[in-house]
């Protein structure tokens, strides 16, 4: 089979060919270009062009008009998506965050400009040639997250880009520029001016990926966490600033947990510091719950609580947080064995599903059907009830009596 890395590369190559024979310019750009020379996976490619997006749209047979006042087509070709978007510069940035103006130009090395870091403005033509104005190959070769022109200057026309530096510096194992690192301290109060939902897209992605230690103590050691839009509770603020080992732990939501635990953070706090962040209710309650379970933990627990938990956090969830060791677990062994012992570790291996009660017990589906199964669950995770259809329709029944 071919690589799927290089077959998304080569149909990046097909559109820059198309644009190209319309008599346009046009390089693949940023990431992509970025990840190809790092040898790490491609997850999309941005295409940037002299073409203007009604070209682009002529062009193509099937396009959508993602963002036309910034330029920015999505082309869709064999069942992927490519974004494609016209040279241009950004002017103004009044409010730290977003462009006053865009103005579209015809020279790549103007595009590649405004750009963040250097290793994001590099761009490869149709003749596999790099364009890297700034020495982000250079940059990469030696390790370094270094701003195109000068860090602070462009910290302060957005602010997101010190979460970005910090992002890539510790998803790549890399080293912040002494510029960079002066930048961040430098414009740290502008991280006002960012919504907190991209403030906490940014640092979830450092928690979910290769180096969520290191984010974690570039953030607290520059402060920015002071600056969030919305005051984090207090104790967040506080302490050590990389309390628990976390890129071992496999679960980012137990990341999480780990780590506003071990800052010391209660689990109201810690549900209204993820809600500052944004995250989903569906997140917020999985983070809560291992904390938790976390605070059980601490305490004596029986192997019915255990149980309960399991099913609520589920089991790999269980199983990373006994690796990890978070909190003093005197149990810890037991519960191990516990959870081995455990004939079912999640309401959805059930042998019988919500719609098939409904329809045996001749009752219209609603909560009562998630309750029904849970305690299903229960039964057969403690090993009172096997997890056989007749089995499990005949408890049900038996259960609606009660
Ligand atoms: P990844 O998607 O892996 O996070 P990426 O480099 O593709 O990395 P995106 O956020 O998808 O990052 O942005 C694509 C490109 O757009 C970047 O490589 C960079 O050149 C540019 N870019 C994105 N955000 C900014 C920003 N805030 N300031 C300046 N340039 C940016
Ligand atoms: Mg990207």
């Amino acid at each position: 089979m071919k690589d799927p890395d290089e077959s998304l590369w080569s149909a990046g190559l097909e559109i820059l060919g198309r644009l190209v024979d319309a008599g346009h310019t046009a390089f693949l750009v940023g990431g992509c270009v970025r990840d190809r020379l790092m040898g790490r996976r491609l997850h999309d490619i941005d295409i940037a062009t002299s073409a203007l997006p009604e070209q682009v749209m002529e062009l193509f047979e099937r396009t959508v008009p993602t963002g036309l006042k910034h330029g920015t087509v999505t082309v869709l070709e064999k069942g992927r998506t490519f974004e494609v978007t016209t040279y241009r510069r950004e002017f103004g940035y009044s409010d730290a965050r977003r462009p006053d103006q865009v103005a579209f130009v015809t020279d790549i090395r103007d595009d590649l400009s405004r750009r963040d870091f250097t290793i994001n403005a590099m761009a490869v033509g149709l003749d596999g040639k790099l364009v890297d104005p700034f020495g982000g190959k250079a940059d990469l070769e030696s390790g370094t997250i270094e701003c195109v022109g000068d860090a602070s200057e462009r910290f302060g026309e957005d602010a997101l880009r010190m979460l970005r530096a910090i992002r890539f510096g510790a998803e790549f194992g890399f080293r912040l520029a002494p510029s960079v690192w002066q930048g961040i301290l430098a414009q740290s109060s502008r991280l006002k001016q960012v919504a907190m939902e991209r403030v906490g897209g940014e640092w979830d992605r450092m928690m979910a990926g290769s180096g969520p230690d290191q984010a974690c103590r570039w953030l607290f050691e520059s402060g920015l966490p002071e600056h969030f839009r919305e005051c984090p509770p207090a104790s967040l603020l506080r302490g050590d600033t990389a309390p628990v080992a976390l890129a071992p732990i496999q679960d980012a939501d137990l990341r999480w947990a780990a780590f506003l635990i071990g800052k010391g953070l209660s689990v109201d706090e810690i549900t209204v510091f993820c809600r500052q962040l944004r995250f989903s209710g569906r997140r917020i309650s999985r983070i809560a719950n291992i904390a938790e379970f976390n605070a059980r933990l601490r305490h004596d627990f029986t192997r019915e609580q255990w149980i309960g938990t399991v099913l609520d956090i589920g089991a790999a969830a269980a199983h990373d947080w006994l690796v990890s060791c978070v909190g003093q677990v005197s149990k810890n062994s037991e519960a191990v064995q516990w959870l081995a012992d455990m004939p079912l570790t999640a309401v959805s291996q059930l042998a019988v599903k919500g719609d098939e009660l409904a329809a045996r017990l001749d009752r219209t589906p609603g909560p009562w059907v998630a309750a029904l199964l849970r305690r299903l669950a229960v039964q057969v995770a403690r090993g009172q009830l096997s997890n056989e259809k007749p089995a499990l329709l005949s408890a049900a029944e038996q259960a609606m009596r009660e």
